[in-house]
């Protein structure tokens, strides 16, 4: 294993040049998708790697996915970058017969760019949703919107007296369920679930699609941050609201595997997450998800730096101290420089992958 510093990186493009030399000193192959149009942060080319790592001809696929939100990624490309150096996970996956298919930076634009969203303000994880018909108007965000996004930045005390005052008569959790389970009115408005599949969503799907559909089982642990007590891992269950497969979550990964559906997450009900293009991309294929979301600070300094990015993001113009602040406060919130945070992280990712080996190795 490398030092954790080497791991986790600073910017998208080191995370990259990171895991593409931790595949190479593997021999992995690395299928590269270059995003068509966006460029990153220092004009460099983004792009979506996968690795597969173990035998390809597998019954059994674990699916390790990092930057579904963009900035978070530091985090899982940390993770991603520190198993393919890890002597003890190599050796696992060997005895296992499991294959490991890392998905490096699903959005690479908000990781370069230090956003939470996509090139189009998307949350790629509210944008796994049925498009065809028209979707349902969210009334709750609707209500909030002004309130959340307000026009200065910083807030008036007005602003923050409104806040206070939702607050009180309904509640924390009323809030954060109204900003943050995902709206299709307001493409200038938080947790923007978009109008159409993101190239991050077909990107995935198509590798979701030709690495996983012909195996028998397969798992899949997004990495993410942001929620939860400081350096912690929560296993958020992340998958239909089906019995069987929340049982399942839990024998592979311990009885505190959290969920939305019964109000155990810190993690509000979702719509449009993620987990849907496993399900649509390998309808034959016997499948388990977790998120594992880490603590970094508390949810209102959380909220606060999402709240900040989105009034930067809709007043390009603002002045430069502004924008290095809010985008130092963005980072800071979705992930932590010091070394006891990552190993931390690393510590429960490295776990986390060991109980999903341990489980899909008896597929073969
Ligand atoms: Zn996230």
């Amino acid at each position: 294993m490398i030092p954790i510093a080497e791991a986790f990186a600073s910017t998208y493009a080191q995370a990259r040049a990171r895991f593409i030399a931790a595949a190479a000193a593997r021999r992995l192959p690395v299928e590269r998708h270059v995003h068509p149009q966006a460029r990153g942060a220092e004009g460099e080319e983004l792009s979506v790697d996968v690795a597969l790592l173990g035998d390809p001809q597998s019954q059994a696929l674990l699916v390790l996915t990092s930057g579904m939100h963009g900035v978070e990624g530091f985090c899982g490309s940390g993770c991603q970058v520190g198993l393919l150096h890890d002597e003890a996970i190599l050796a696992a996956v060997e005895a296992a017969g499991v294959t490991i298919l890392f998905h490096h930076a699903v959005n690479p634009y908000g990781f370069s760019w230090l956003h939470r969203t996509n090139e189009d303000n998307v949350d790629l994880n509210r944008n796994f949703r049925d498009f065809s018909a028209p979707p349902a108007p969210n009334a709750a965000y609707t209500e909030v919107h002004a309130m959340m996004v307000p026009p200065d930045w910083p807030p008036s005390p007005d602003n923050g007296a409104a806040i206070a005052a939702y607050v009180a008569t309904r509640g924390r959790a009323a809030l954060q369920s109204a900003v943050s389970s995902g709206q299709s009115d307001r493409p200038d408005g938080l947790f923007y679930a978009g109008v159409a599949p993101a190239w991050s969503n077909v990107v995935l799907r198509d590798v979701l699609h030709r690495h996983g559909s012909t195996r028998r089982k397969l798992g899949w642990i997004d990495f993410h941050t942001g929620l939860g007590p400081w350096g912690h891992g929560e296993k958020i269950y992340s998958g239909p609201p089906d019995a069987a497969m929340i049982a399942r979550a839990k024998a592979w990964y311990g009885i505190d595997v959290t969920s939305f559906y019964d109000g155990s997450s810190t993690s509000p009900a979702l719509t449009g997450v993620a987990f849907h293009a496993a399900l649509e991309a390998c309808p034959e294929v016997e499948f388990t998800g977790i998120a594992q979301e880490y603590g970094t600070l508390s949810l209102d300094a959380t909220l606060q730096a999402l709240r900040a990015d989105q009034w930067l993001r809709n007043h390009p113009d603002a002045d430069a101290r502004i924008r290095a602040a809010i985008k130092r406060q963005l980072r800071d919130a979705f992930h932590d420089e010091r070394e006891a945070w990552k190993a931390m992280v690393y510590g429960q990712a490295r776990v986390v992958v060991l109980q999903a080996l341990r489980a899909l190795g008896t597929a073969s």
